[in-house]
């Protein structure tokens, strides 16, 4: 064993310090299709109207407003995609179905349920008024308007728009390429009956989940053995086709911990040691052509947690959000947390809503090794180093998971 040369930084430093290194990636155009997710390099500005044209609400007569009272001729139809094309003459009304357009010289549309129908006419209410019933061109959404902000993501509503405005494809940032590796003499895959001192390496699916949450292109590179060359040679192979290297194990002080070492030989690391608990190895480094490597530590929350406050943040801000946290809700405490010596500690709690608030009570046992502590935990709470920790009825800012409906 040896001690460990890295200076603990500040969990919210070392936070920023990895932001500060990581890139936007590029633009690219992109299908519809592999666009939910992502996020624009632009504003999307409508460049026509919505709806185009006067379209029916409802399936119904297209009629004068002035006619309404007497009987009218059925002039002909306007179906969807079929318009009825010439002037609707004085006197008439034109069936219409829903999506069908206006025809030219009606100005209101009466329900079918509020008319009599007979063989080429129809009786229409008297004093019905005008406009009724149908979408005006630009009532959904006017030219020149923004639809979707840079940086905002694509959701099914945004993209279902870019296609109405036409868009077959759009301009987003990439989508990091993401390499995916466990270390550890220890592991074998699941499935596999684990031998004497084995375990079934479970992060690699943990962190496949929250990357692929993340927005992320994943690559699942197995485990590297504790030995350095084969280490490096899987590494080395990797960064040629990926923007990102997360690794799990491997970076704290043992005499198997190599990932340190050989991210020293492949770039630069900025990071060894941050007060974080569960977290405290974390190592981040920043390689050739903008690339980055995470070396998360070991213990399943440790490497989930790490995940959260590091690696998380910057894949956002390399697909291009605007914004890269998560969001942020007051909850009042429903317990003592204390606080973890010089670390910052990220506990992992539930919500319950009591009244017109949520309360944060623990998961349990917030050993790095128990990920049933992260297991339904709706939100994380932050709990400040040096101090006394956090009283219960205490009201703070949880960084939110999911919410408890
Ligand atoms: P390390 O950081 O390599 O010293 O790993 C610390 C501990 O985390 C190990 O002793 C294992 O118990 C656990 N661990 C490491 N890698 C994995 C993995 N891929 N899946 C599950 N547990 C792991
Ligand atoms: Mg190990």
């Amino acid at each position: 064993m040896r001690a460990s040369t890295y200076p603990l930084v500040d969990a919210a430093e070392a936070a920023a310090l990895v932001l500060e290194r990581t890139p936007v990636l590029p633009a690219e155009d992109v299908a519809l299709a592999d666009c939910p997710g992502r996020a624009l390099t632009d504003d999307l500005i409508a460049p026509a109207q919505l709806p185009p044209f006067a379209a029916s609400a409802v399936d119904g007569f297209a009629i004068r407003s002035a006619d309404g009272g007497g009987r009218l001729r059925v002039a002909g139809e306007s179906a969807a995609g079929r318009p009825f094309t010439e002037d609707l003459p004085a006197g008439a009304a034109a069936r219409i179905l829903t999506g069908g357009v206006l025809p030219p010289g009606a100005d209101t549309v009466v329900m079918v349920e509020e008319v009599e129908q007979g063989d080429g006419w129809v009786t229409v209410p008297g004093g019905f008024p005008a406009g009724r019933n149908f979408h005006r061109p630009g009532d959904d959404l006017r030219q020149g308007e923004v639809v979707v902000a840079r940086g905002e993501p694509l959701g099914p509503a945004e993209v279902g728009l870019a296609a109405a405005l036409g868009f077959p494809q759009l301009r987003v940032h990439g989508r990091p390429r993401v390499a995916l590796m466990s270390t550890g003499d220890e592991l074998v895959e699941v499935g596999q009956r684990p031998g004497p001192g084995q375990i079934v390496d479970s992060n690699r699916w943990a962190l496949l989940a929250a990357l692929a949450e993340a927005g992320a292109a994943v690559t699942l590179l197995g485990v590297a053995p504790d030995r350095p060359e084969p280490l490096r040679e899987l590494v080395v192979d990797a960064l040629r086709h990926h923007d990102v290297l997360v690794t799990s194990g491997g970076v704290s002080v043992g005499t198997h911990d190599l990932v340190k070492p050989l991210l020293e030989s492949l770039g630069e690391v900025h990071l060894g040691r941050v007060r974080l608990k569960p977290g405290k190895p974390f190592t981040f480094a920043t390689l050739p052509s903008g690339r980055l490597a995470f070396g998360l530590p070991g213990f399943p929350v440790s490497s989930l947690i790490t995940f959260e406050v590091f690696v998380r943040p910057a894949l956002r801000k390399m697909l291009g959000f605007a914004r890269t946290q998560r969001p942020a809700l007051p909850v009042r405490m429903g317990y003592d947390a204390s606080a973890a010596g010089d670390r910052t500690e990220y506990q992992r709690v539930a919500l319950r809503r009591e009244g017109g608030e949520l309360v944060a009570v623990s998961t349990g046992s917030q050993s790095s090794s128990r990920l049933m502590s992260l297991a339904g935990a709706h939100a994380l709470v932050k709990v400040p180093p040096g101090g006394t920790g956090i009283a219960a009825g205490t009201v703070v800012e949880a960084i939110i998971l999911s919410l408890p409906i």
